[in-house]
């Protein structure tokens, strides 16, 4: 599975400004990291704790967890309501809305359409003691995940 390792590479001003790069294991970029906005909107930084480096750390942790990341509740559409077929809780599906009962349906406590993670933790433990320059992998970030009693995924 080596081979199919996923790299994020923060790399700083020096290099043009600073951005987050998806690489393979040879080190050949595959894109930039999505920046999954939350707490600040004009950007993502590392080497802090602040409000970008809270938004690094969650767009990380999204990005490695892939569809996991969704919040099972409403499946990513932050809405759910009672429907009446299912007789349960579901997300909420705009394309049948009689199927739900209307005074049922509203905003789901997650975190934008994503589970609750330990990103803040990750922040104070890892993006926060960053330098200039980071790499990690998807691997690292999945076992810090794992490692982490408290997260429920
Ligand atoms: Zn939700």
């Amino acid at each position: 599975m080596a081979g199919d390792e996923i790299w994020y590479h923060g790399v700083g001003p020096e290099r043009g400004g600073r951005a987050i790069l998806i690489e393979d294991a040879a080190g050949h970029e595959l894109g930039v990291l999505r920046h999954v906005v939350h707490h600040s909107p004009t950007g993502m930084t590392w080497g802090y704790a602040g409000s970008g480096g809270a938004d690094c750390a969650r767009s990380l942790l999204v990005a490695a967890l892939g569809d996991r990341a969704r919040c099972p509740e409403c499946a990513g559409t932050q809405k759910i309501g009672y429907d009446r077929n299912a007789r349960k809780d579901v997300p909420y599906d705009p394309s049948r809305p009689d199927d739900f009962e209307p005074e049922t349906v509203g905003q789901c406590w997650c975190d934008d359409g994503y589970r609750r993670l330990p990103y803040q933790d990750f922040k104070f433990e890892l993006v926060a003691k960053w330098g200039a320059e980071f790499r990690i992998s998807r691997s690292d970030i999945l076992t810090w995940l794992s490692m982490h009693a408290d997260w429920e995924g």
